[in-house]
């Protein structure tokens, strides 16, 4: 792990790919003859969804889903809503990460109530120490701690979605100052 410039490596690449490998192997078992259908929570699920999918050896189906935040306590609405009815369907949700589970919570029964025959969830990365509400959590790739996380797929503003590993951010503070802080030492890092 290096540390360096306010990051910290958490998870490297190579670590990913072998867990997300795992994951799909073991949704393979679970979900053959389902015809899963994998729906992918826009858009920090996206470098999971394309492993995952890829380490898949079962026919499925993928959609897409967007939300937006407002108010209080992690209140979400659908701002873009699936391609594909979830009625009937085996639905497997597809997340970065779950943090106090609040948007979670909300979104499995958003799904539900939409009809879906099963709902479980696939998320890359677990913070269960922060988890607000109790919700069921199916598969997962990593649990870790309170730090605030970018790569693979998580951002600042934007930001540093396409790192290949997860890192943590020690300095939060530099980077609500300015958010290309990090810039220079994540994406000339050599260390994953
Ligand atoms: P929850 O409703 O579980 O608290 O919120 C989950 C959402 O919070 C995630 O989808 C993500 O947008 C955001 N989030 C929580 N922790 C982190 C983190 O460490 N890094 C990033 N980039 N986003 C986070």
């Amino acid at each position: 792990m290096a540390a360096d410039g306010g990051v910290v490596v958490v998870v490297p690449a190579r670590e990913i790919a072998a867990r997300v490998s795992e994951l799909g192997e073991i949704l393979s078992r679970d979900y053959a003859d389902r015809n899963p259908l994998l729906v992918a929570v826009l858009v920090g699920s996206l470098p999971f969804l394309s492993d995952l999918v890829r380490a898949m050896s079962i026919p499925l189906e993928v959609d897409f889903l967007g939300l937006s935040r407002f108010g209080e306590g992690g209140r979400i609405r659908i701002a873009l809503d699936t391609a594909e009815s979830v009625a009937g369907r085996h639905v497997v949700i597809v997340e970065d990460i779950i943090d106090t589970g609040l948007t979670l919570t909300v979104l499995r029964k958003m799904l539900e109530d939409k009809g879906a025959a099963s709902v479980a969830t696939a998320t890359l990365v677990d913070k269960t120490r922060r988890r607000l509400v109790d919700v069921p959590l199916e598969y997962r790739g990593f649990e870790v701690g309170d730090e605030y996380l970018v790569g693979y797929g998580l951002d600042w503003k934007g930001r540093y979605r396409n790192l290949d590993s997860l890192w943590a951010v020690l300095d939060l503070e530099s980077l609500v100052a300015n958010p290309d802080a990090l810039v220079e030492v994540l994406y000339d890092s050599v260390d994953r």
